[in-house]
């Protein structure tokens, strides 16, 4: 059985007293919750304060992103080795709002991909199809695509090595959510293709987690799905009362 997660992606957003309050207030709701896995990912600069306040607590710290190279002459970037010199476990790869601003292209994905688990790190490696891409039929296709290229080369051998977040990228921010209908359509996709690369006991261990405009109100018929295992979350991650509303429907 694959592991429940809800990850809360907290973007560009808050100040360093905020977000130690707002994790104070999500350590607190799930101290003595053994389900789901609850992850939060502050941008960089908070991440070594969040990492005093999370680290005795059973909470997983995440980073947004990182640079596929080891070190370097890479003026503003951050290495995996740094985000594990203070406490990351976790880190996001492929956020759609990387490959659309930042041109992240599913080569350098895969790059990160290998970084990250080069140096220990679980990547929530993010894939989904544009709205033209639903429209036009292509969704699996473009699944089957982000599988194949961002997974390129790496060896999993076991299902915690790695989480996958489906997250359609018309659903991310709009307020439009994918049916559960949908999520469970491409999820379940996912943990076949996983199976055909990997191996099925490793596919069936492996967190698929659906990300798009997930709130209080949606999350259980989402999160119910047979191979949804629970939420990548953005903007109710930010608010206390919908983000604990949503950890408990992952339970
Ligand atoms: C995300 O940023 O990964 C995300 C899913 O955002 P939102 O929940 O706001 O759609």
């Amino acid at each position: 059985m694959p592991r429940k997660i809800i990850a809360g992606n907290w973007k560009m957003n808050l100040t360093v007293s905020e977000a130690q309050m707002l994790a104070q207030e999500i350590i607190v709701y799930v101290k003595n919750k053994p389900e789901p896995l609850v992850i939060l990912c502050p941008p960089f600069p908070f991440l070594s304060a969040l990492y005093y306040e999370i680290s005795s607590s059973n909470v997983g710290l995440g980073a947004q992103n990182l640079h596929a190279e080891a070190s370097g002459a890479f003026t503003g970037e951050v290495s995996a080795g740094m985000l594990v010199s203070i406490g990351c476990e976790y880190v996001i790869i492929g956020h759609s709002e990387r490959r659309t601003h930042f041109k992240e292209t599913d080569e350098l994905i895969n790059k990160k991909v290998i970084r990250a688990l080069l140096s220990r790190l679980t990547p929530i490696l993010c894939i989904g199809e544009t709205l033209e891409e639903r429209e036009s039929g292509k969704t699996l296709e473009r699944i089957r695509q982000q599988i194949q290229d961002d997974l390129s080369g790496v060896e999993i051998t076991s299902g915690t090595d790695i989480i996958i977040a489906y997250e359609p990228v018309w659903a991310i921010g709009t307020g439009r959510n994918a049916t559960p209908e949908q999520a469970e359509e491409v999820q379940s996709a996912v943990r076949q293709l996983l199976a055909e690369r990997y191996d099925q006991s490793v596919a069936d261990e492996i967190s698929i987690l659906y990300g798009g405009s997930v709130n209080a109100d949606n999350a259980i018929p989402i999160l119910t799905q047979p191979n949804v295992d629970g939420a990548l979350v953005g903007g109710a991650s930010l608010k206390p009362a919908q983000f604990k509303a949503i950890i408990d429907a992952s339970q």
